[in-house]
């Protein structure tokens, strides 16, 4: 069965090869999901498509596994894998190169890796069956197949893949959006945070009631939490358990406690948290401690300054250099003025949970990452040897460094600070983690 005569020809091809056992059919079935189907059963024919249209995206493209044409034989060498696959390699947009994260590189893999780079195509390596926690350590070696976009995935446990795709399907020409309902929408999930009497109910009233806001109240993810999702200028915004920000405490100490509570429950369940503070008070230690908890999980933060109708303009700056004090470790998080009250300042901040997100699910490529290390001057005798971001969400970077040592906070710091300048990640904590070579 040829697969190219099986390909929709309108569509960009994508084509999986790799080793046998490796992973390849797992990662096929998992990217085409509930799409796959059993297209034959004479003997002799593969039982599995080989071939089949995935969707990623709204991005179409077909998808080959080589596995399929080639036999599942130990002793096949790279040459006989390249020539049995060669129809549908010809005709690949992107090749993903399926390598088993399990084993050491084998000189198998090496020699695979070579003949594709004369290929000249573009090749993403899938680090398969990387399915504990610390991934990106593992997927360090694969580096050494010499194509700088690697990707640590678990096709069985349907890890990684969306990371993968989003990189091989970012040119691809996106689809009409299908008509999707407000619940199943690819929403931004948001936490409205703060002490007591900061506005929060206020605010979220405000924000449900802005015109052309179509609420709908869906169940939340804890049992007795409501979601309540907004579409506006063509986003759409879940409030993670308004019923939460609706509660209120009977004492004042009972009501603090529970703002603390909502608070970590909340983040929990969101993307971004905006947390709310009071311009007559100004900040104060407990704001500090609810802010501290959306840091602590990695979630993009707004600082939104409420009840700004009863200050004079012209405070703005103090407000800003007394959060900034009492707020240190949230250096990324924006800072907006608002009268929930009055609706001013509201759609500003939709804007700014919009722009937070997308630095939150930001991706740089690998490619770009290397280039911009390479401009760096830190620590005299440190190397980084590679910069990757294996994950998002928040953004997530590995170094690669030459020494085992530790990097020095502040040269953590300088680093952070230049990912921020050259790339712009407003909005959300960036993770930097450090590996050596012989860590
Ligand atoms: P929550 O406990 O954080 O949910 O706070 P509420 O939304 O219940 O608001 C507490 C009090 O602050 C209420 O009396 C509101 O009317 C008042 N409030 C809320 N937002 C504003 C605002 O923007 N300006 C002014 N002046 N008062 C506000």
């Amino acid at each position: 069965m040829d697969p190219a005569a099986q390909a929709n020809k309108d569509l960009p091809t994508v084509v999986i090869v790799g080793r046998p056992n490796v992973g390849k059919s797992t990662l096929f079935n998992a990217i085409l999901g509930q799409r796959r189907s059993i297209v034959g059963d004479e003997p002799g024919i593969t039982r599995d498509r080989i071939a089949g249209t995935a969707e990623y995206n709204r991005r179409k493209f077909e998808l080959i596994d080589t596995g399929g044409i080639i036999p599942d034989d130990n002793q096949l060498i790279p040459s006989q894998i390249l020539k049995q696959a060669r129809v549908a390699l010809e005709n690949a947009a992107w090749v993903v190169f399926v390598v088993d994260g399990r084993s050491e590189l084998s000189s198998a893999d090496l020699d695979l890796a070579r003949m594709l780079r004369q290929l000249n195509k573009r090749v993403a390596v899938a680090v398969n069956k990387i399915d504990v926690p610390k991934r990106e350590v593992l997927a360090a070696e694969f580096f050494r197949l010499g194509f700088p976009d690697v990707f640590p995935i678990s096709a069985e446990h349907h890890g990684g893949i969306d990371t993968l795709l989003d990189h091989v399907t970012a040119e691809f020409p996106a689809g009409e959006p299908r008509a999707e309902s407000v619940e199943t929408a690819r929403s931004i999930r948001v936490a409205i945070i703060g002490r007591p009497n900061v506005g929060k109910s206020t605010l979220l009233n405000a924000i449900l009631g802005q015109e052309r806001a179509i609420v709908s109240p869906i169940a939340g993810t804890t049992r007795d939490s409501v979601d309540e999702s907004i579409s506006i200028d063509g986003r759409d915004y879940t409030f993670v358990d308004t019923a939460g920000i609706r509660r209120k405490g009977k004492t004042k100490l009972m009501a603090e406690k529970l703002s603390v509570f909502m608070a970590r429950r909340s983040i929990r369940m969101a993307h971004v948290a905006v947390l709310l503070i009071e311009a007559e008070e100004g900040p104060v230690a407990l704001d500090a401690t609810i802010g501290g908890y959306a840091h602590e999980e990695g979630r993009a933060l707004i600082v939104a300054v409420n009840k700004w109708d009863l200050i004079p303009e012209k405070k703005r700056k103090d407000y800003e250099r007394a959060i900034r004090d009492q707020f240190k470790f949230l250096e990324y998080a924006p800072i907006l003025f608002l009268s929930a009250k009055n609706k001013t300042g509201v759609r500003r901040l939709l804007a700014t949970i919009a722009d937070c997100f997308a630095s939150y699910e930001k991706r740089v490529s690998t490619g770009e990452l290397n280039r911009f290390v390479e401009t760096l001057t830190f620590e005299p005798d440190r190397r980084i040897l590679y910069i990757t971001q294996p994950s998002v969400r928040p953004p997530t970077f590995v170094l690669f460094m030459d020494k085992v040592r530790k990097l020095h906070f502040s040269t953590e710091r300088f680093l952070i600070n230049r990912l921020r300048e050259r790339f712009g990640f407003q909005g959300t904590p960036i993770v930097l983690k450090v590996k050596s070579r012989h860590s």
